[in-house]
């Protein structure tokens, strides 16, 4: 067998490994327990298993890491780290405070083919997917960060550079790991993931039935809009990413939340509040109204009296909405923009 990072192995399976190699599966949840309690960083340290099966381990894992090029904390607390991975590509991973804990933003790929039109991430191609170990690091790396505190990561949300649901099998076998009970034991209801709207994929996602929040990036209401900022929108129009969240409400019973950067002069019109409500209305759902972080191109955020008749004309349209509150505006805490930042000083 391939020598692979041990952070790519969910419980499941690690067992599967264990009981190839005539071993008992129990072995999965001692490993898990010194991967993700104690924080072990060799094999070596391991005390209660085996040396025989610790040489084995030795010889079919490595213990990948993720170098930390640079750390800016914002005045409000949010940290953004600018990892390395092994193959010198430079990721970026956000910290959040909020009065209910500790949340972390997570890249799921190295650059983004989405190419949506107002997102500095799509500004490069996508270079390659994340592996799932690469995912669970970024997690792991700044809870240790917390552990010196005392203080624990809480929430994960998968809204970084890339699109998950372009690399579904790796971000599944992501989220498996760390909701694991044996393991970092983030709760699935505290694990948030954003797509654009690759509607086949949002069907294969219901099935599992993870009780994962989903977040849609819709930020259009209208096809013809959508499809000029968003290419996802001419492959997946409205009307089929719509049928395909019905679906999943269905299976999942999960409310789905919908994002809607506002743009100014775009798609903040009183006439686009109204097309938004036509839209979802029916649905359980609620509108995340978000302030765009300007990164340096044609689209302005919108001015706070426009955002806030938005937002008054959802709520008095019976639809739930809440204006996102911001995280380390100080420190270009939007998506992409430090590491494109990074790539232009080289
Ligand atoms: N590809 C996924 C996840 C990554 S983007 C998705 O599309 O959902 C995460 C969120 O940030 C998306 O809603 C995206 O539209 C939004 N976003 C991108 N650029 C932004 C910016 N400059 N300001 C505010 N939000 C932005």
């Amino acid at each position: 067998m391939a020598v692979k990072g041990i952070y790519d192995y969910s419980r499941e399976r690690l067992e599967a490994y264990f009981l190839e190699k005539k071993l008992a599966k129990f072995r999965a949840t001692q490993i898990f327990e010194a991967l993700y309690r104690i924080r072990i960083s060799a094999f070596s340290q391991i005390t209660n298993i085996k040396k025989e099966v610790i040489a084995q381990l030795e010889q079919d894992f490595t213990f990948p890491k993720l170098e930390i090029v640079t750390k800016n904390v914002a005045r409000d607390g949010t940290t953004k780290f600018l990892f390395r991975l092994e193959d010198q590509s430079l990721i970026e991973t956000v910290l959040m405070i909020h009065d209910y804990g500790y949340s972390v933003c997570v890249t799921s790929q190295v650059g983004c083919n989405m190419g949506c039109a107002f997102c500095a991430s799509g500004m490069t191609k996508r270079i390659r997917n994340l592996t799932p170990a690469e995912m669970v690091l970024q997690v792991l790396t700044i809870d240790n960060y917390l552990r010196q505190e005392e203080k624990r990561v809480s929430h994960v949300v998968i809204m970084g550079i890339g699109e998950p649901f372009d690399n579904y099998d790796n971000v599944i076998e992501f989220i498996k790991i760390i909701n694991d009970p044996k393991g970092l034991e983030i709760g699935a209801r505290h694990i948030t993931l954003s797509t654009c709207g690759i509607v086949p994929k949002i069907y294969e996602f219901a099935e599992l039935n993870l009780q994962v929040n989903l977040a849609i990036s819709l930020h259009f209401a209208n096809d013809e809009k959508r499809s000029r900022y968003m290419k996802i929108n001419k492959k997946y129009p409205l009307k089929a990413l719509i049928t395909a969240l019905k679906d999943y409400f269905q299976k999942t019973k999960r409310r789905i939340t919908f994002e809607y950067i506002l743009l100014k002069g775009i798609n903040d019109s009183l006439e686009d509040a109204k097309e938004l409500c036509n839209l979802i209305r029916g649905l359980n759902c609620y509108v995340n109204l978000i302030p765009y972080n300007e990164t340096g191109g044609i689209f302005k955020r919108s001015d706070e009296k426009v955002r806030d008749q938005f937002f008054d004309y959802l709520i008095k349209n019976k639809i739930n909405a809440i204006i996102r509150k911001e995280h380390g505006h100080d420190i270009n805490a939007a998506c992409g923009q430090l590491r494109v930042q990074k790539m232009k000083e080289k």
